[in-house]
């Protein structure tokens, strides 16, 4: 297959042509008006004097320029330009370099041994060092990585820091650290230079290459099963991909691959919430008690245009839909701390089902539900303190089961209903969220999402809300 270009890819990664790709890239980026504004449209976006984030690494050539040297500098409220890393950390026994209690003042005072940075930190330095940028922000060096108080003042604004970077570097074709953001792995391709004619006279050059094979995007990469990285890609205005395959380009407006071609990077376009977290909970993280925080930078960009809060991973805007989430694997529940109707009390991938609400019955029900400080979903006036949730897909129930278990307390369905109050809790057949019982089958305690089509009958997903029963009960 053969590719049209305006330019030739660089031969390898570590290269003045890399750099002056990159360069360019930023430079017509600069002139980019949607990305230069926040994701509202409201505020310009600063670049020249971006505020630095409280610790950063300065990169600076040392003997005359045949070597770089990198030091960790306090801020201190300064502003000016940086870079910012998206990397793999790693199993532990391949941990990077990081700052510690101990060292912070060496990293500081006599600066970072070059040689004991790993390769993907070393290949970002020269990449910033390469296209003019002095400041680099890599996570376990910037954050000192045994101080919990600087771990937890600084990881709320991480989503914003990788969105005010110049350029976020992605080394997305390494596993850890050790492995380089230089990893392009380059066939020898014939380039071939052709002149462009218009009316008889040479008017410039185009090129002619082969496309490999493999080329696949940044979003098969190891680094995108990493739960950080969706904040950090998300909110980054700029992002280069170093891959197997070769350089990509990605901003707000552009995407290009080495050869300068627009391509697809497939970095979801759509950004719904549900659509969102639908990708993210496959991701893998190693504290479950950084869910939340993984995805607060996203929360804190999506909030002015929402303008409504998000607790415990769920907007308060739009409770029910959100509430239905269905497990795709088994779960593990791993944040007991967590009410468990939000989908970050466990580890497990889920799905949204319920894309949308057309049915204005239901939009009345939905606005029923609302969240209280505490966590507890208050429900037509039922407070919902404790939920469970089916935890395998598996173990799904399905409403035709329901209806032929004459032990079930739903062979007469409509019977039931009419026992529930039914401007809260029964919306009709094809979107009817029911208040089941997942443990008796027996009683209607929660929200579930059931078939839309008589003769298919999806499993009841169902999130049943124990209490709602108990204190409806006791109302009676
Ligand atoms: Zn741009």
């Amino acid at each position: 297959m053969l590719r049209i270009s305006s330019t030739t890819p660089p031969l390898s990664d570590d290269s003045t042509e890399t750099f002056r790709l990159v360069k360019g890239w930023l430079q017509e980026c600069i002139g980019h008006v949607g990305c230069s504004q926040t994701s509202s449209g409201t505020k310009k976006l600063p670049d020249e004097n971006a505020q630095l984030p409280s610790r950063v690494l300065r990169v600076s050539s040392r003997d005359g320029g045949a070597s770089l040297s990198v030091r960790l500098v306090e801020t201190n409220g300064d502003r000016g330009r940086y870079c910012a890393l998206s990397h793999c950390w790693g199993p532990p026994d391949k941990q990077p370099l990081r700052t510690l209690k101990e060292n912070i003042t060496k990293h500081i005072t006599t600066g970072i041994a070059w040689a004991s940075l790993p390769k993907s930190f070393q290949d970002a330095a020269i990449l910033a060092y390469g296209i003019g940028i002095e400041y680099l922000w890599i996570d376990s060096l910037c954050i000192i990585q045994d101080d919990h108080q600087d771990w937890a003042r600084e990881a709320p604004t991480m989503g914003e820091l990788y969105h005010h970077a110049s350029l976020v570097i992605a080394a997305a074709g390494a596993r850890n650290s050790a492995e380089g953001v230089f990893v392009t792995n380059r066939p020898a391709t014939a380039v071939l230079k052709l002149p462009w004619i218009r009316d008889g006279a040479v008017i410039g050059s185009f090129h002619l290459t082969g496309l490999s094979g493999d080329r696949q995007g940044p979003s098969y990469s190891i680094l995108r099963t990493r739960a950080w990285v969706f904040q950090e890609w998300r909110l980054a205005r700029r992002l280069i991909f170093f891959m197997p395959g070769g350089i990509s380009w990605n901003c707000r407006s552009r995407e290009y691959d080495e050869r300068g071609c627009r391509v697809d990077l497939g970095l979801m376009d759509d950004f719904s919430w549900e659509a969102f977290l639908t990708e993210y909970t496959a991701t893998q993280i190693t504290y479950p008690s950084d869910r939340l925080i993984t995805v607060q930078g996203i929360v804190n960009d999506m909030r002015p245009t929402r303008d409504a809060d998000c607790k415990y991973g769920v907007w308060d805007d739009d409770i029910a839909r959100q509430l239905l989430w269905v497990p795709a694997d088994v779960l593990v529940e791993d944040m007991a701390d967590l009410p468990s109707w939000s989908w970050a009390s466990t580890q497990g991938k889920k799905y949204w089902a319920m894309e949308s609400s057309e049915n204005e019955t239901s939009a009345t029900f939905l606005s029923t539900l609302e969240m209280t400080e505490s966590g507890a979903i208050e429900a037509g006036g039922c407070l919902l303190k404790k939920a469970k949730t089916c935890k395998d897909p598996d173990e799904a129930l399905f409403l035709e089961d329901l209806l032929d278990n004459p032990d079930s307390g739903l062979d007469d369905l409509d019977r039931v209903l009419a026992d529930c109050d039914e401007a809260s809790w029964f919306l009709g057949r094809s979107e009817c969220q029911l208040l089941l019982d997942f443990e008796d089958e027996k009683t209607i305690v929660g929200i579930a999402r059931f078939d839309n089509e008589d003769d298919y009958v999806l499993p009841v997903h169902c999130l049943s809300l124990v209490e709602v029963c108990l204190q409806m009960d006791e109302e009676r």
